[in-house]
């Protein structure tokens, strides 16, 4: 069975796209795939998780040669009533796992699992494909459900699937689609064989349900400075632009636009530097010592692993402080990084108390997330309640000059981000690049690795447990430069 052409995955790129299925066939190669390491882990672990909701089951083994795994699901089929996870078919060239069947005696019941915490289109095309492909092989379907993650969910003691899991039964919605699903597989079948590039134009279903990978190869031909890259502007206002014909900057400054994107664009096609001293001055005034700059680091599980934790709650497990105690002072720095596999809201809460006194000024970029980290701490410890509310109330946002545009150059691009606020500050400058730092180059990759350190050997963790304090010690390193270019500026 070498001629499977259609897998649920590729059905559901196509009815997103019908290009991106021609490219991932023919195109591969453009594809810049954007990091999304942390979901797809969390999407693993949940859908091996949730096989065992309904008790004892037989997982059909992945194999690469997917009529073997047909071969075997057959085999357990004749076992009804049983529970049979993967369980894989094909119809036409049309292939599929079921992440959960019951096999009963009078039918089928069937359940994808979804890591998300809400129900999306494309996961009804997806369910919906799965039994297209079940009662066209004679198969009763009784019913079609999707199994999510309930975000209401909070931890108490053992893990609660029942609780854990919410399914919605979308059976008489896969009914439904059972016509067009036929028609697209035509449709598919068609356009697949042939070798010219099909024409496709952007539209929000680039980004809808997923920021597709050929979005830069689609895009080739627009001007390098276009609609599409005005910062924080919505992507439908963007689309709406775009198909009036309104792209390029020159013809976006005749635009009525908010300030912001008008002043993205002038500050670009002018090369003006913004410095309102008067507002900095009066910013860094607020800012006295001892001062310091701190730094999260969080990772979010869609299964909670500790009690009173709730899915996708951003768990602190490392934090980086630099400060300095007086003016002139030394810079100093002090950290911490969990250990791997243990509830550590507790240790660093305790840390981070001894680490910052209470009435100093702290600094943060982006202060709400390191905010509301701080006051989830409080909430679960009494006795250091008062100490880190005392922190949590004099955070400064070392954001905001950049966030009010006080202090902008073309290089911020629109942005406020630490990420592209640093680079347009320090060009080029080796000690602040992130590209450089060993295993870990930013949140995400952090988040990742630290949610997975347990299986790695412990010399290699050691390596990583390394990649991360660096990483976060130039988050605050960072910080300190910004605010020391914010004096430099009000001196000049
Ligand atoms: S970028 Fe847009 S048009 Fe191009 S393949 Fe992807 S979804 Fe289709």
């Amino acid at each position: 069975m070498n001629n499977i052409s259609l897998s649920k995955s590729r059905y559901c790129r196509v009815v997103q796209c019908n290009k991106m299925l021609w490219m991932d066939i023919n195109k591969k190669e453009e594809a810049i795939d954007k990091a999304r390491d942390s979901v797809l882990e969390n999407g693993t672990k949940v859908g091996e998780l949730a096989r065992g909701y309904f008790g004892d089951f037989v997982n059909v083994e992945y194999n690469k040669d997917l009529s073997k795994m047909v071969a075997d699901t057959k085999k357990f089929l004749k076992d009804a009533p049983n529970i049979i996870t993967e369980a894989s078919f094909n119809y036409d060239n049309n292939f599929c796992s079921v992440d959960i069947l019951k096999n009963d005696i009078d039918g089928f019941e069937i359940y994808e699992v979804k890591s998300s915490t809400e129900v999306k289109d494309i996961y009804l095309d997806d369910v919906s494909y799965q039994v297209y492909i079940l009662k066209n092989l004679g198969f009763n379907v009784k019913k079609a459900s999707i199994m999510y993650i309930n975000n209401e969910y909070i931890r108490k003691g053992k893990l609660d699937l029942k609780q854990l899991f919410t399914i919605k039964d979308v059976t008489d919605i896969a009914n439904s689609k059972q016509d067009k699903i036929k028609e697209k597989i035509c449709e598919i079948n068609e356009y697949m064989k042939t070798k010219v590039e099909p024409e496709e134009k952007i539209s929000m279903k680039c980004f809808e349900p997923y920021e597709c990978s050929y979005w830069e190869y689609c895009t080739k031909n627009l001007p390098e400075k276009n609609v599409f890259c005005i910062a924080k502007m919505g992507k439908k206002d963007k689309f709406e632009l775009y198909d009036k014909g309104i792209y390029t900057y020159e013809d976006l400054l005749n635009e009525n636009l908010n300030w912001r994107y008008h002043q993205q664009i002038e500050v670009d096609l002018s090369n003006e530097v913004i410095i309102k001293k008067d507002e900095i001055k009066e910013f860094m005034n607020k800012l006295t010592y001892p001062l310091y700059f701190l730094d999260f680091e969080t990772y979010q599980s869609a299964i909670p692993e500790y009690n009173g934790t709730w899915p996708y709650e951003q768990i602190p497990f490392q934090y980086s402080l630099h400060y300095i105690e007086e003016e002139g002072g030394e810079l100093k720095h002090k950290e911490y990084l969990a250990e791997a596999g243990i509830d550590s809201r507790r240790e660093l809460a305790e840390k981070l108390v001894r680490d910052i006194p209470e009435n100093v000024c702290v600094t943060a970029y982006n202060m709400s997330f390191e905010k509301g980290r701080i006051k989830e701490l409080a909430s679960l410890f009494e006795d250091l309640k008062e100490h880190l509310l005392n922190i949590h109330n004099n955070i400064v946002d070392l954001m905001i000059p950049f966030f009010n545009r006080w202090y902008y150059t073309k290089e911020m691009q629109g942005s406020y981000s630490i990420k592209y606020v640093l680079p347009a500050l320090f060009p080029n400058d080796p000690e602040l690049d992130y590209h450089s730092l060993p295993v870990v180059h930013n949140g995400g990759e952090a988040m990742s690795i630290f949610a997975n350190l347990g299986n790695y050997s412990k010399e290699e963790q050691e390596k990583i447990r390394y990649g991360l304090l660096e990483y976060c010690k130039l988050d605050t390193y960072a910080m300190v430069k910004i605010w020391e270019k914010l004096n430099e500026v009000i001196k000049e």
